[in-house]
C-alpha cells in the first residue's frame, strides 16, 4: 500500500473579536480552550486552540481573532467547512441543546448517507455536525472532514490521491454543484476531504469566518520530512520546517489554492503547562517572553 495521510491535525481559522468566538466554541461546541497564546508572526493578536479534553491532534480547532476583521467571502480556492463528528445517539439532543443555548442550527440534510447539520458561528462561518456511530460529542468526536471548494476539482484530487494516499469514497452532483468524497485509510479522526464545485462561484476572499488552512498529521519529525519530499516532487512549494511550539509544520498551497499545513503530533500542548491547566494562562514563545507585560497589555481581556 502505498503511504497515506492518516488524518486531519488542526484547522485553522480567522475570527472577529475573541470573546464571542471563545463562548461559542467552549458554551455551545463544548469544546475545551486548550492553548491560549499569540499568533507568533503578530504577538498583537491572540492564537487560540481549542480541542477535547486531552488536546489530541484530529480534535483541534485554532483561531486567529482579528477585533477589527473584514468579513470574508466564501467562494473556490478555500477550504469553506470543517465538520465535526457526533454520535448518531445524541446527535438530535445535541442539535435541540445548542439551539436552547441559542445557536442557529439547520434541520439535518442527508450527504453520503449521513445526517449532516450546520451551526452558524458568531462571524456566519458553518460548523458542520456530521452524524456518525457512538454517543460522543462534538469534542471528544473531533472532526469528520474538511470541505474544500475549488474551481476545479482534478488537480487538487490528483494530489490528494496520487500523492496523499486518499481513496474515492462517493460522489454527488445536484443543481450545478459537485461533491467529491475522499477519505484516507484507517479510522483515526479527520480522514474525509470533500471537494466541492459550484458552477459560476466566485473566488473565496480571506476575512472573518473563513479558513485560513487545514493542517494533515506526520508523526513525527522523519515522517514530516518524507512528506516534504514527497510534496516537493508532486510539484509543490514547500516551506522549510517552521518551529510552532506545539508541533513542527511545513507549509504549501495545493493546486486549487488552498493553503494546506503537514504538522507533527509531537511535542504537543503539554509541553509548555499541564494537561488539567491547558489553556489557563498566556502562553508565549520564549522569543516574546521579555516584551510579555507590553503583550498582555495590547491584548483584549478574555474569559473562558
Ligand atoms: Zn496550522
Amino acid at each position: 500500500m502505498t503511504k497515506h495521510i492518516t488524518g486531519l491535525h488542526h484547522v485553522t481559522a480567522i475570527s472577529g473579536p475573541p470573546q464571542a468566538n471563545v463562548d461559542f466554541f467552549t458554551k455551545l461546541m463544548d469544546q475545551r480552550l486548550v492553548k491560549k497564546t499569540v499568533n507568533f508572526d503578530d504577538p498583537g493578536t491572540y492564537h487560540l486552540y481549542y480541542g477535547n479534553r486531552t488536546a489530541e491532534p484530529g480534535t483541534i480547532l485554532t483561531f486567529f481573532p482579528f477585533v477589527g476583521a473584514r468579513p470574508g467571502v466564501p467562494g473556490s480556492g478555500m477550504a469553506s467547512a470543517y465538520g465535526y463528528s457526533v454520535g448518531e445517539s445524541v446527535f438530535t439532543d445535541w442539535l435541540d441543546e445548542v439551539r436552547a443555548k441559542g445557536g442557529t442550527v439547520s434541520d439535518p440534510a442527508e450527504r453520503f448517507g449521513q445526517s449532516v447539520a450546520t451551526v452558524t458561528d458568531p462571524d456566519g462561518a458553518t460548523v458542520e455536525l456530521v452524524a456518525e456511530p457512538g454517543d460522543h460529542g462534538p469534542a471528544e468526536g473531533g472532526f469528520h472532514s474538511t470541505t474544500l471548494w475549488l474551481h476545479d476539482l482534478g488537480p487538487t484530487q490528483r494530489l490528494l490521491v496520487d500523492h496523499m494516499g486518499y481513496e474515492e469514497a462517493g460522489h454527488e452532483s445536484a443543481g450545478g454543484t459537485e461533491r467529491l468524497r475522499l477519505k484516507a485509510p484507517g479510522d483515526a479522526r479527520g480522514t474525509v476531504v470533500d471537494l466541492y464545485r459550484a458552477d459560476g462561484a466566485p473566488r473565496g476572499q480571506q476575512g472573518a469566518g473563513s479558513i485560513h488552512h487545514v493542517a494533515f498529521r506526520a508523526k513525527d519529525d522523519a515522517d514530516q520530512l518524507d512528506w516534504r519530499d514527497r510534496m516537493i516532487a508532486a510539484g509543490m512549494q514547500v516551506t522549510p520546517v517552521i518551529d510552532r511550539q506545539y508541533f513542527n509544520a511545513i507549509y504549501f498551497r495545493e493546486p486549487g489554492g488552498v493553503l494546506f499545513e503537514i504538522a507533527t503530533d509531537p511535542p504537543g500542548f503539554t509541553r509548555d503547562e499541564p494537561l488539567e491547566r491547558l489553556g489557563e494562562a498566556l502562553k508565549l514563545p520564549e522569543k516574546y517572553e521579555p516584551i510579555r507585560d507590553r503583550i498582555e497589555a495590547a491584548l483584549p481581556r478574555i474569559e473562558a
